[in-house]
């Protein structure tokens, strides 16, 4: 997963582009980059691995001069972990430079590139978003929204993308709109960002999401959009609801905290816990889902695990190792609020259990009496080929044991995940037009051919 932000416009573009990142660091924390162009400046970048607050310099970033910007904060799968895969990519051609950020997997990006490889291209990184440059270089199209109309065409996959052609900054979606993007206003300046979170601390408001398929370009005669790709269903995310977004956010135009406490509360009517003392949530993305879990039941919601805020997420360490050895840093257990007592465990999701299975031992240790997990997602029994990095069926715990068995391997004395019609039912603007192909199988696009070369790509 990624966070992508754009900003058009504005004398100081690249110190707005780094403060929204700021607020979409939770979307990805491997490595992080920001672009300029346009008036005022010649195309600069500058990226980092790791988090932006300790790579991304206030003094570097104020240099970059143009009033133009586009930022990257992202997560990929293993092995491609690097500085030249860190985004936004820039490039030189012949009509000048592009820049370009994504967030999605291009599922026939194999096909792609091997096309373009065959032809004489050289590629820098192992991005799947790569090809999108390579293909707006190529494009013979004169304006630059017509360039990467041309780019996308044949494209399958997600991308939610921000793109500088010379000075004209773009946002576009696919037409089976994966992933979010909003537009914003910051004064009279445009501004793109994953989640809306990123366009509150920049100080703008909200125009409106992007549309499927749209593109809009931004210039100095104003804002175009266009609707070049062929029409298709809708299929946006529900995980983002689940666990990506933040709760501040609204993304697909709706409220990320509404629909938690929904998932929660749905949660609670399909799998009560009768005769438990309290609710805790797993923090802090499952806090919501908790708290309505808690008001449905009619329990005390309490703060049972504490987490250290300067850890990141657990996933996003690449190696499973990495991951083991972060539970305990990342989290403690207060034993006070949880000493002889029978406890209702809030998360949001369970993929490879071992954070889950480190929590419970932790819970337990404290003094918990009885642990009821509950799980305000279904099961996730499929590899994502859409931006989420779970492309490894042998790693899904729920792909390849049952309930009862999760239970058993978490040590939980019961295990209860919300049905895939209730999150569904849940989620704002459902139960239509959702992907949940992780929790279905119900796969809106073939499978790639060959999903471990899937790994190569950005997997943001
Ligand atoms: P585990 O017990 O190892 O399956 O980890 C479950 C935890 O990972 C839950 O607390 C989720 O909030 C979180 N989680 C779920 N999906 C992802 C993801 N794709 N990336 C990072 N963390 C995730």
């Amino acid at each position: 997963m990624c966070g992508i932000f754009g900003i058009y416009g504005h004398p100081r573009a690249a110190e707005i582009s780094h403060l929204g990142l700021y607020s979409l660091q939770h979307r990805g924390q491997e490595s992080a980059g920001i672009v300029t162009a346009g008036v005022g400046g010649s195309p600069r970048a500058t990226k980092t691995m790791g988090l932006i607050s300790e790579g991304l310099k206030v003094a570097e970033v104020s240099a970059m001069n143009g009033d133009v910007s586009i930022g990257h904060t992202r997560y990929s799968t293993a092995g491609s972990s690097t500085i030249e895969n860190a985004q936004p990519m820039l490039a030189r051609f012949r009509d000048g430079h592009i820049a370009l950020a994504h967030n999605g997997n291009l599922i026939n990006a194999t096909e792609l590139r091997r096309d373009l490889e065959d032809g004489g291209s050289i590629f820098t990184s192992t991005m799947d978003s790569e090809v999108l440059l390579h293909r707006i270089a190529k494009s013979s199209a004169t304006s630059p929204e017509a360039k990467l109309a041309d780019a996308l065409q044949g494209v399958e996959g997600a991308y939610s993308i921000v793109v500088i052609i010379g000075d004209t900054l773009l946002a576009a979606r696919d037409p089976r709109g994966w992933r979010p993007l909003v537009m914003g206003k910051l004064a009279d300046c445009a501004v793109f960002a994953s989640e809306s979170c990123a366009l509150d601390i920049v100080g703008a408001t909200t125009v409106r999401e992007i549309e499927r398929g749209e593109i809009v370009a931004v210039d100095r005669s104003g804002t175009r959009s266009i609707h070049p790709l062929p029409a298709s269903e809708s299929r946006k995310c529900v995980f983002e609801y689940v666990y990506f977004a933040r709760p501040d956010s609204s993304v697909f135009g709706e409220s990320v905290d509404r629909a938690r406490r929904e998932l929660g509360r749905r949660l609670a009517k399909e799998q009560p816990a009768t005769g438990a003392d309290l609710v805790f949530s797993v923090p802090d993305s499952s806090n919501s889902a908790a708290l309505g879990y808690a008001e449905e039941s009619k329990l005390p919601f309490e703060l049972a695990l504490i987490r250290n805020h300067y850890v990141g997420r657990t996933f996003i360490q690449p190696t499973q190792a990495g991951r083991d050895a972060k539970v305990k840093v990342k989290y403690n257990a207060v034993k006070e609020v949880l000493r002889g007592k029978s406890v209702v465990m809030v998360d949001d999701s369970i993929v490879r259990g071992t954070t889950t299975k480190g929590l419970v031992a932790m819970v337990r240790s404290a003094g918990a009496r009885e642990v009821h997990m509950r799980v305000s997602s279904s099961p996730i029994t499929g590899p994502c080929y859409y931006g989420i990095d779970t492309p490894n069926r042998e790693e899904l715990i729920a792909a390849n044991m049952s309930v009862d068995e999760i239970a058993g391997v978490l040590g939980v004395d019961s295990l209860g995940y919300l049905s895939l019609d209730g999150m569904l039912e849940s989620v704002p603007s459902g139960p239509a037009g959702f992907c949940h192909a992780c929790f279905s199988g119900d796969y809106p696009t073939p499978p790639p051919a060959d999903p471990e070369k899937l790994r190569f790509g950005c997997g943001c």
